[in-house]
């Protein structure tokens, strides 16, 4: 179904400001973002700000933030909607003038009331045209909204959608519909037809929630005579209970996963999988998806987001990043106080300790939460893990082991090691039961990343200090 030149292709992301960008969004702009790169076509952004009452120019800016995180680029200027007014506005003038639209003086009221009366369901109100036919008001100055003409002779509005396959409205599911207000700003469905035309878009790929709008926005094409571009409507991404996906199930907006931590190729590379597949590969870098990304196999069927397969996405991006890229993205996304967080830790430390959880975190949010533990100390000791762990022999291991450090040339992690594993020879224990105390002293509980790592970390004076802490809660109990 693509076309043969593929320097002609040209698609577009159109979201309306009128809230954060959210995973469906982002999802869209992805798809379309891959669809050009895959054939070396271009990729717009057109801020769609024509509902003037809900659009606000902070949701432009965040909307334009969020995609600049998740690294999706635009190859020609930003296209504001509502700029482009004066064009519309002749638009609908040459509709007027060549009579395909009409100005209608009804109120939503009386079509709603004469529809009513005509004994048609309250529930599906369709306009009967009467303007269409008595123009009696045009010229008294009364504000009038301008209609769509429906040509008569149209039966039905085909077309073949790229993800979904041949798609048939029936005219008797359309009716003369509003292309401007009464109050002359245009319509959804009229400045998206003028826009995408005036842009050359070769493919509209957009939210399947699109679908309804597609025949409308076809009959307009037909009316101006533009070529039609090729539409590819995109399964919906539905939350665990198989509704549409709210924020019951999950985060909704970008922004929050970016604060909670994820990080961005992450989650685009979960959201591109959420509909689309390879096989059953699931990490993929950006140039793999660039060269493998098409259409046909994007799924017909409604996705369902999963939060865990998310994080595990995520958890595995962490593992496969340096500590120095991970700390940049905590400080710019969740905490730019971190270092501040991290006072007196070295850059050595501050890596080292990213090194040591990055393979046991599912976001950097549990990373930071993680590290100012590390930094600061524990709070308290968990007890269950202290009844577990800590005996009465404990207290005097715990000695021994402040003096064998003391004695240590350096406090490197595998010299700690090596020390650690002698003097539990030399007391007769195993390993573990000085390690899993240490643990505690350390971090609060006996859940965590190596001992050693982590004594290497803290240093040698802080780790003296917080297992004498430990002590002294040993000796209370
Ligand atoms: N502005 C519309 C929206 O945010 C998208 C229009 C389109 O893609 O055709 O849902």
């Amino acid at each position: 179904m693509s076309p043969s030149h593929k320097s002609s292709i040209r698609v577009r992301f159109a979201p309306s400001p009128t809230g954060h960008l959210h995973i469906g969004g982002l999802r869209a702009a992805i798809f379309n973002w891959l669809f050009a790169r895959h054939h070396g076509g271009s990729f717009l952004l057109r801020i769609e700000d024509t509902d003037i009452e809900r659009s606000k120019e902070e949701y432009t800016d965040s909307i334009l933030s969020s995609l600049s995180w998740a690294g999706i680029d635009f190859d020609e200027p930003l296209v504001i909607q509502s700029h482009r007014l004066a064009e519309h506005q002749k638009l609908i003038a040459q509709l007027l003038l060549e009579g395909k639209a009409y100005y209608c003086f009804c109120s939503q009221e009386e079509v709603e009331q004469r529809w009513a009366a005509a004994g048609h369901d309250p529930a599906f109100v369709k306009y009967d045209g009467r303007c269409r036919v008595d123009q009696s008001r045009v010229g008294s100055g009364q504000p009038a909204a301008v209609r769509f003409s429906i040509p008569d002779d149209v039966r039905e509005i085909k077309f073949d959608d790229l993800i979904r396959g041949t798609i048939t409205v029936d005219r008797d599911q359309l009716d003369d519909f509003i292309i401007a207000r009464s109050d002359g700003y245009p319509m959804y469905n009229f400045v998206v037809v003028a826009d995408d035309a005036d842009s050359r878009i070769s493919h509209i790929i957009r939210g399947e929630d699109h679908i309804s709008n597609t025949p409308k926005q076809i009959l307009l094409y037909r009316a101006f005579g533009y070529n039609i571009p090729f539409f590819a409507h995109l399964p919906m991404v539905l939350g665990q209970s198989g509704q549409r996906l709210s924020k019951r199930d999950a985060a909704t907006s970008v922004l929050d996963y970016k604060h909670n931590g994820y990080l961005p190729e992450a989650l685009c590379n979960y959201l591109v999988r959420l509909g689309w597949a390879h096989g059953d590969q699931e990490i993929f870098t950006k140039e793999e998806l660039i060269t493998l990304f098409s259409l046909d196999a994007v799924n017909k069927k409604s996705a369902v987001f999963d939060p865990e397969k998310l994080n595990w996405v995520n958890s595995t991006y962490i593992k496969q990043t340096s500590p120095e890229r991970l700390f940049q993205l905590m400080v710019r996304d969740i905490d730019p106080l971190l270092a501040g967080q991290l006072k007196g830790w070295t850059a050595t430390q501050v890596y080292a300790a990213v090194d040591l959880y990055k393979d046991r975190v599912a976001t950097l949010a549990d990373m930071v939460a993680k590290l100012c533990v590390l930094h600061d100390g524990p709070k308290d000791f968990n007890q269950h893990d202290m009844e577990q762990w800590v005996t009465a022999q404990t207290g005097d291991h715990l000695k021994e082991v402040i003096t064998a450090f003391e004695a240590l040339p350096s406090f490197d992690a595998d010299v700690v090691q090596a020390t650690l594993k002698e003097l539990s020879k030399k007391l007769g224990i195993k390993l573990v039961a000085i390690a899993q105390p240490l643990r505690i002293a350390l971090i609060g509980n006996s859940d965590g990343p190596g001992v050693f790592g982590l004594l290497s970390v803290v240093g040698r004076t802080e780790a003296a200090r917080r297992i004498k802490l430990l002590l002294s809660q040993i000796t209370i109990q």
